[in-house]
């Protein structure tokens, strides 16, 4: 197999001579045909999807190649979910593949375009500065678009190198098969592949590829770049698209468009409950990383949270703290509107868009936050007090700020009848992380009062609240270790913790020490959008 890296390429990593070369159409792909790749590659055969769509919507390019790649970590779920077996991830020909250096069977890669808005200011046109789409993988629940993030620069790279650094490929491959784990709806991410190639940011860093797949990348942004543009044709073109494509049912609609807008609206409220209720905060909610699909989309400056703080920014680079924990159901608000308003031209009734916002999107979300708060609680039937309940719990945790994580799972342990002087003892895991224990023994009486309503036995509602309430998330010191060792080349940690946050609500003994407070060293950490 021949390798497409040059020795220009490696001395000059940031020129602008090194967009990636332009193609001259579907046929032209050198590699595809050239080499043969092992039986275990067998199940990658990639198909257009997106790129049925015209080429105004994106421009087919190559990725750059990166020298000498390795694989850091792959994930055996992501793979089979594309009918790929693990074995493959030993094939020298694997990382390659992945860090753009071997175009794939059938593949015909390109960078899309979009704009949208960020930090609530029009931000113009943007798009795949960094990342390539490389087709889609046909699979029983319907297409997964594979795509490279941080394979070199694109005519939508602006100022940007078109690389992304090991530590951020490496935070949005852990995170994403983390939520993955955890249920709550995002893209997955198949590989991690490094290069010591360096790249510059605030210090020199080395370039990696993180391989993402997602039934479709379309964003918010992909539609008001076209309405930005009054470019009705396009826009009518994608919502077709994303309608015929992943969403046929809302086809025989009376009005298809409006029914899009709702549906989008439900699943990001959906999305944001989850969010919520799992302390996830994803740092930069601009338009442009927000899915069509209602999927956690672009892993930056994201946090898990730690001490309680409804107001926590977990973007060090987010000042006015637009996207801080407790502003996240707002903005998704806001980027909904902003939606709206991109696809107005084709709804016509500025009325009937307000209403396909107004009326899901506040009531979606209420539901469903507070459903996943009582489950999260071990309550499994409403009760009129529930409300306040939950208010006093969170005006207990904002005052006191025990780990939000660690809170809810030790709550799960705890008896549902309080034992007369063995109570303190059995309370510890819970009542430890508390300043005022009187408080929180006084709100645990409540809660225990609450929970003698419930019709279930108390084993059962153990089991049920383990289901919900994670013992393991992706905190930053854990990321922070994994990547300090990956950059000596070892990558057991990365492997470890993927392991671990696969399976985030079962107890694995074995890593008992990601269950804990975060160390002492972990307090100056800050995560920005550098990445
Ligand atoms: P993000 O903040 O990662 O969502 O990126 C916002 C926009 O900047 C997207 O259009 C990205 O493709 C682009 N971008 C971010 N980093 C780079 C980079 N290093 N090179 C080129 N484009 C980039
Ligand atoms: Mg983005």
């Amino acid at each position: 197999m021949r390798s497409r890296f040059t020795e220009r390429e490696a001395r000059e990593p940031f020129a602008a001579s090194t967009i990636g070369r332009k193609m001259n159409g579907p046929d032209h792909f050198p590699l595809a045909d050239r080499v043969a790749l092992p039986d275990a590659f067998a199940a990658l055969r990639l198909e257009p999807v997106f790129t049925r769509l015209p080429e105004a919507f994106y421009t087919r390019l190559e990725p750059q190649p990166l020298p000498a790649p390795y694989l850091v970590d792959a994930s055996d779920a992501a793979a089979s979910s594309i009918g790929l077996s693990p074995e493959v991830f030993a094939h020298p020909e694997f990382a390659e593949a992945f860090a753009g250096n071997l175009v794939l069977p059938g593949s015909a890669p390109f960078a899309a375009v979009y704009s949208g808005h960020q930090f609530g200011a029009w931000a113009g046109q943007l798009g795949d500065g960094r990342a390539h789409g490389l087709g889609s993988v046909r699979t029983a629940d319907g297409p997964i678009e594979l795509q490279l993030k941080g394979s070199g620069r694109t005519p939508y790279s602006r100022m940007g190198d078109g690389r992304a650094v090991l530590r951020s490929s490496i935070r949005e491959f852990l995170c994403s098969e983390a939520m993955a784990g955890l249920g709550i709806p995002t893209t997955r991410a198949l590989c991690v592949v490094g290069s010591d190639q360096p790249v510059l940011r605030e210090g020199v860093e080395t370039a990696a590829v993180v391989t993402r797949m997602a039934p479709s990348f379309v964003r918010f942004g992909s539609f008001e770049h076209w309405a930005a543009r009054d470019r009705q044709t396009e826009l009518r073109r994608l919502a077709d698209h994303v309608i015929d494509t992943f969403m046929p049912e809302l086809r025989d609609r009376t009005t298809p468009y409006e029914a899009l807008l709702r549906e989008v609206s439900v699943r990001t409220a959906r999305l944001i409950a989850q969010w919520q209720a799992v302390g996830f905060m994803h740092g930069v909610m601009n338009t442009d990383n927000m899915s069509i699909l209602g999927l956690t989309l672009d892993y930056g400056p994201f946090g898990f949270m730690e001490a309680f703080d409804a107001g926590h920014i977990c973007n060090h680079s987010d000042q006015s703290g637009r996207y801080a924990y407790a502003r996240q159901p707002d903005v998704a608000y806001w980027n909904l509107y902003a939606l709206g308003q991109a696809l107005l031209p084709l709804i016509a009734d500025p009325a009937a868009v307000r209403a396909a916002i107004d009326e899901t999107f506040p009531a979606t979300f209420e539901r469903a936050y507070l459903d996943a708060l009582r489950a999260k609680l071990g309550w499994q039937t409403a009760h009129p007090d529930d409300e306040t309940l939950i208010g006093d719990l969170f005006a207990l945790l904002q005052a006191q700020r025990p780990d939000y994580t660690l809170f809810f799972r030790g709550l799960c342990d705890l008896p549902a009848k309080a034992g007369a002087d063995s109570e303190a003892r059995a309370d510890a895991p819970v009542r430890d992380l508390f300043i005022d224990r009187a408080a929180c023994d006084a709100w645990l009486a409540r809660w225990r009062a609450r929970l003698q309503t419930e019709p279930q036995d108390d084993a059962e509602r153990r089991a049920r609240m383990r289901r919900v309430n994670p013992r393991y998330v992706l905190r930053n010191w854990m990321a922070e270790s994994a990547i300090r060792r990956a950059r000596e080349h070892d990558f057991s940690e990365v492997a470890a913790l993927r392991r671990c946050l696969q399976r985030p609500y079962d107890d694995q003994p074995e890593f008992a020490h990601y269950a804990q407070l975060p160390p002492d060293w972990a307090n100056g950490l800050e995560v920005s959008c550098s990445s």
